[in-house]
């Protein structure tokens, strides 16, 4: 603010998100470009050697080249398609439907819990019929600890987990690192996630006979065409027994993450620090309500800060903020609302009232605490006169 109290609008906006790119991923790229093997080769495994050592688990870690493509894999696999449902959140990006409708099943919109947005457990069994595969809960703005009672009714009824885990890679859940327990897991290192390897996802699973289908299924079902593409080379004569895709990480982007990764615990610091900071900011703002994650971060890197507007409409605080210069979003879109996936008899009632009041805010290991402060005060200035 200046000192007659009008509201200075920066001349570059405040990045809502952004990839945190450095000398040392160009040097990274630069070192595959000049060894002359682009594709998936040897990079690419080590970087999957690198992410079971970080994760802290002899699971299987299986790189693709979108956290989508890792949804997508880990269902098709599980030889989930046609006629099969998979119950999935409404609140998620609409990656997680098309991972599902991209095998041929029906995904089912579910309510969430009103305080956290996870996968209600009790709306999700009410949705359960005969053709029920798997359960598929988001890690919503990095949060799953609620994901206990999914696992108890995936038990109880022979459901497979898919975990969509693309917000809260490196986060910890009863001292064990994401990945580590559970069925099978899915992460995300698009270009603003916690790291990024340019695009490029993972599957997680203790299940060696699923991972090893993902390794072909990445490969056009060639199979076990991974291990020649690690000694740089292919197979020439080889049979194909599913369907399969190209969805393979490639040694470009493995060295892209294997640089993020190094970096993974400064990006941690960063993002838990902001958000601590956004909650001793905003905590006492009456427009506001702030998801209250009880372990104040602890073991939680949070991905993107969603809030909530309780008061003078969050519509009205978005073009408040846009106008500005600071840039915000809405996480997410209902999917359950959508074209593609209109489910009528739908009634998530905690999720549309939730989506009426979300916004995020800007979180990016490169914002300021001096540009919080100025998105702190734009907010109040506007709680003031609603
Ligand atoms: C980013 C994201 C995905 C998909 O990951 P991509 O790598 O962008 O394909 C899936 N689900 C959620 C909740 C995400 O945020």
């Amino acid at each position: 603010m200046s000192s007659n109290g009008e509201t200075i609008v920066r001349s570059t906006p405040i990045r809502l998100s952004k990839s945190c790119i450095g000398e040392e991923e160009k040097a990274a790229v630069l070192r595959v470009l000049d060894a002359g093997f682009l594709g998936m080769g040897e990079e690419v495994r080590d970087f999957e050697n690198d992410l079971q050592q970080f994760i802290g688990t002899t699971k299987a870690v299986v790189c693709v080249n979108t956290g989508t493509a890792a949804l997508h894999l880990a269902l098709e696999c599980m030889d989930i398609g046609l006629g099969d449902e998979v119950l999935v959140p409404t609140l998620t990006y609409v990656a997680s439907f098309q991972a599902v409708a991209a095998t041929g099943a029906v995904p089912i919109p579910c309510d969430v819990l009103p305080e956290s947005g996870f996968l209600d457990p009790l709306d999700a069994r009410l949705r359960m019929t005969p053709r029920t595969k798997a359960i598929m809960p988001v890690h919503y703005a990095s949060n799953s600890a609620a994901i206990g009672e999914i696992y108890a009714l995936a038990r109880e009824c022979g459901l497979r987990v898919v975990e969509d885990a693309a917000h809260s890679f490196g986060c910890y859940r009863e001292g064990h690192r994401i990945g580590v327990d559970g069925d099978v897991i899915c992460f995300s290192f698009d270009g603003i996630k916690n790291i990024t390897s340019g695009e490029g996802g993972a599957v997680v699973t203790g299940d060696m006979k699923l991972a090893a289908r993902i390794e072909d299924a990445r490969l056009l079902g060639v199979s076990r065409d991974t291990e020649k593409r690690y000694s740089n080379m292919r197979s020439w004569e080889f049979d194909v027994e599913h369907r399969g895709f190209r969805y393979h990480m490639s040694n470009i982007m493995a060295a892209i993450g294997r640089t993020q990764l190094a970096k993974y615990d400064s990006f941690a610091n960063t993002r838990v620090v902001l958000a601590r900071n956004y909650q001793r900011l905003l905590g006492d703002v009456k427009s506001l309500r702030l998801f209250e994650f009880d372990y104040d971060y602890y073991g939680i890197v949070p991905h993107i800060f969603p809030v909530r507007v309780v008061k003078g409409g969050r519509n009205e605080m978005m073009a408040v903020l846009r106008a500005s210069g600071i840039e915000c979003g809405v996480h997410y879109y209902l999917n359950h609302n959508l074209s593609y996936f209109k489910n009528r008899k739908n009634g998530c009632r905690n999720a549309e009232s939730l989506y009426s009041q979300l916004i995020t805010l800007p979180l990016h290991p490169d914002l300021t605490f001096e540009q919080q402060s100025y998105i702190a005060q734009v907010i109040e200035k506007q709680t003031r006169v609603t």
